[in-house]
């Protein structure tokens, strides 16, 4: 066996060495009950990434068993979150398309003496299903003769009894030091509107039942699913054996990925959409798909973060920073440059006349992205926190007397500053030096600092955006998720921007130089800059 490859992609070889299976067929199980996460990317990495990995090929399976929580409208979020993502499934199947075959198995099951009905109620049936350490009871139930036990399952799907009255129980193993062997429920009575067969069944199959007959009937050959899964796996063996599975699925579970200052569970992320914590699904603090699309993180770094993290066994937490740096490295390649000022200071230029254009670098990484002309004056607008009136040793920014480059342009001296009624200061006089262009400086001035700026008279208003994590560090780990909830992560500035970036086609990134990677939007016919990660990099490597 070679030594490349995750865990799972080497059994997966050697299943396939050992001629155990034809091609690789694997599945992407999400139920219709909410919007994908970034967990669920790891999940597509993992199936779809092992099936084309191998030549095989990936099935969309929607798992709806659980008609009261799952909707339509969950199904086409899916499906558009997993294109986006760039993967393409073989066939798009659902379990309800199966529900008349898991039903015949299930009557099966009662034929072969390993299934009964049980009348016993959900509360009685967790009472007496013992501990880790006792075992379980047997329902008074379990020996009924198999005619009796199919006449009731029948009755059941007849509708004749209410919900919860009875269910189907698979006969298994009481005292299983596994708790899910100790006949578990496979079959439940619930009159419930499901989004696809309406009201066709009033009784719906268990999760772990219906899931490895579903793997069978398309052919999976590895059904790839996280730990949490693995005390369940004696149970998806059971089923796959007793009904007599040929080649049976192989289920093989690796661990979830979670990310320390988001939290990733559907219940956890429909409290903050409800509570209006954040402002829908597709918040750009959201670790939802559809989240990050619309924070702007391109799919490709998303992919990028899944493959370095791996696939391994043993679950863990993975700093929030490590995916910024993923999501940064790709944007710094590859997002073009521009200027904006969040809060802006006027700096005016007194020894200069009139107005020019100057050449601004796309991206001095990539080759071949070439310049751009950018408008300089008089008069422009730098960060009002790139002057300082009392600066600290070793300042390079603007300071009284100081020398500073305008990025892409000339170096300017500070000269004075024009402060208001509170000693604020409103506005910055300079000289500049016409000898010191950038690209052709011949000045012998030596300035450190490089600022960016935009020229006033062209310049357009912006609204920039900027994100903190929803959940507080790692110092609040211990406490429960609302008290973490950090509920000042919107920072908004009325910036000054380049006109430049109104043209720019709406959704794209760019790095804003010396503050971010942001996303351009219109709101209200304004233009938005929506931060997708910033430049500084917390990541502790
Ligand atoms: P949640 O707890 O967020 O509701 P879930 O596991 O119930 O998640 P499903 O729609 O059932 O969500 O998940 C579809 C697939 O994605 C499953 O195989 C599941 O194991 C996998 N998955 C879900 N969350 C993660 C995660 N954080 N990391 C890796 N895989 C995940
Ligand atoms: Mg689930």
């Amino acid at each position: 066996m070679s030594e490349n490859g995750n865990f799972i992609e080497q059994i997966v070889e050697s299943d396939l060495a050992e001629s155990k299976i034809g091609a690789v067929k694997t599945r992407f199980p999400p139920e219709p009950n909410g919007y994908l996460h970034v967990g669920h990317a790891k999940s597509m990495f993992v199936n779809f990434g092992t099936a084309q990995k191998f030549g095989g090929t990936c099935n969309l399976f929607f798992d709806d068993t659980n008609p009261s929580k799952e909707k339509t409208e969950f199904v086409e979020a899916i499906k558009q979150d997993i294109r986006w993502l760039g993967y393409a499934w073989e066939k798009e199947v659902y379990a309800s398309d199966f529900f008349e075959v898991i039903y015949d198995y299930a009557e099966r099951l009662i034929l072969a003496g390993k299934a009964f009905v049980c009348d016993l109620s959900a509360e009685e049936i967790k009472n007496t299903r013992g501990t880790l350490t006792e075992p379980g009871q047997e329902s008074p139930y379990r020996t009924r003769p198999v005619e009796e036990n199919i006449k009731l399952f029948r009755e059941m799907r007849a509708g004749k009894y209410a919900d919860g009255e009875k269910c189907l129980r698979a006969k298994i193993d009481m005292s299983s030091p596994n708790m899910n062997m100790r006949d578990p429920v496979i079959y439940r009575i619930l009159r419930a509107e499901h989004h696809r067969t309406g009201d066709k069944w009033c009784i719906y199959p268990m999760y772990d039942y219906a899931h490895p007959i579903c793997d069978y009937l398309q052919g999976v050959t590895h059904s790839l699913c996280t730990l949490e899964f693995e005390d369940h796996r004696p149970l998806y063996d059971w089923v796959g054996l007793t009904l007599g599975f040929a080649p049976k699925p192989r289920q093989i579970e690796f661990a979830r990925l979670n990310l320390t200052n988001l939290v990733m569970s559907k219940r956890y992320l429909k409290k903050l959409v409800e509570e209006g914590t954040v402002h829908g699904w597709d918040d750009p603090r959201m670790p939802t798909l559809a989240g990050l699309r619309n924070r702007g993180i391109p799919a490709a770094a998303v992919r990028d973060f899944c493959a370095r993290i791996g696939v391994v066994k043993a679950n863990s937490e993975c700093e929030i920073s490590y995916f910024e740096a993923v999501v940064r490295e790709y944007l710094n390649a590859h997002a073009p440059r521009a200027m904006a000022v969040l809060e802006p200071l006027k700096l005016t230029i007194t020894n200069y006349e009139g107005s020019e254009e100057t050449d601004f670098e796309i991206n001095q990484l990539e080759e071949n992205a070439g310049t751009r002309k950018i408008a300089f004056s008089d008069t422009l607008y730098i960060e009002k926190s790139d002057f300082s009136l009392d600066p600290p040793p070793k300042y390079h920014r603007l300071k009284i007397g100081g020398y500073a480059r305008l990025k892409n342009a000339y170096i300017v001296r500070c000269d004075e500053a024009v402060t208001d009624g509170n000693g604020e200061v409103t506005e910055i006089k300079c000289t500049y030096f016409p000898e010191s262009k950038s690209g052709a400086d011949t000045s012998g001035i030596k300035a450190k600092g490089v600022l960016h700026w935009v020229d006033a008279k062209t310049c357009v208003d912006a609204v920039v955006k900027q994100y903190d994590h929803l959940l507080r560090d790692a110092d609040y780990a211990g406490q429960d998720f609302s008290e973490r909830i950090n509920t000042e992560s919107e920072h908004v500035f009325f910036a000054k921007a380049e006109p430049y970036l109104v043209s720019a086609e709406e959704g794209t990134a760019f790095q804003l130089m010396r503050t971010g990677y942001y996303k351009t939007c219109r709101e209200n016919d304004k233009l938005c800059l929506s931060e997708i990660v910033s430049l500084k990099d917390n990541f502790n490597k």
